[in-house]
């Protein structure tokens, strides 16, 4: 499924109303340098700056709470159709939980490399995913004694009836 390309005036809007929130959030010190714009059709559903520093939260990138901030909004964890402007390239979190909503285009202005001159690189996600350097995460496999867990999937299997 694709979107429609939006207009011109249009993306401008919606990265200028990104750009505004970002700058409060840093102004008002909740935030780092990172705002984001989450659209339905030609409808604004939410603007947020990053609010990493407000929260305490390493995971409250724009995009993140974007999505979060959308399926509170509207009661749903499907956000598929609706279109992410973000003032930079979201990480690989972001791209994660954009995807588990089911958005599929996100329009981004600053890049990886413009956030990497600034202090705030992504590379270690990056480089982790695409294999070329694990060294930043044992993710351990232990797959005996765990037998707590396989009957998590019995339970839920009950569940469904
Ligand atoms: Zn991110």
């Amino acid at each position: 499924m694709s979107t429609p390309t939006p207009t011109r005036e249009a993306v401008d809007a919606y990265f200028a109303q990104a750009a505004e929130i970002t700058v409060a959030a840093m102004r008002a010190g909740t935030g780092g340098p990172f705002g984001a714009t989450l659209v339905r059709g030609d409808e604004v559903i939410v603007s947020v700056g990053n609010t990493v520093l407000r929260d305490t939260d390493p995971s409250g990138h724009a995009e993140l709470v974007a999505v979060r901030e959308a399926c509170a909004k509207l009661g749903t964890l499907d956000l598929s159709g609706m279109v992410m402007y973000a003032t930079c390239e979201p990480c690989p979190m972001c791209v994660g939980v954009m995807m588990w909503a089911g958005i599929r285009t996100c329009y981004y202005a600053s890049t990886r490399d413009d956030a990497a001159e600034h202090g705030f690189s992504d590379l270690h996600l990056r480089r982790f995913l695409d294999g070329s350097d694990t060294s930043t995460m044992d993710l351990v496999h232990l797959t005996e004694d765990r037998d707590e867990s396989a009957q998590i999937w019995t339970e839920f299997r009950a569940l469904q009836g």
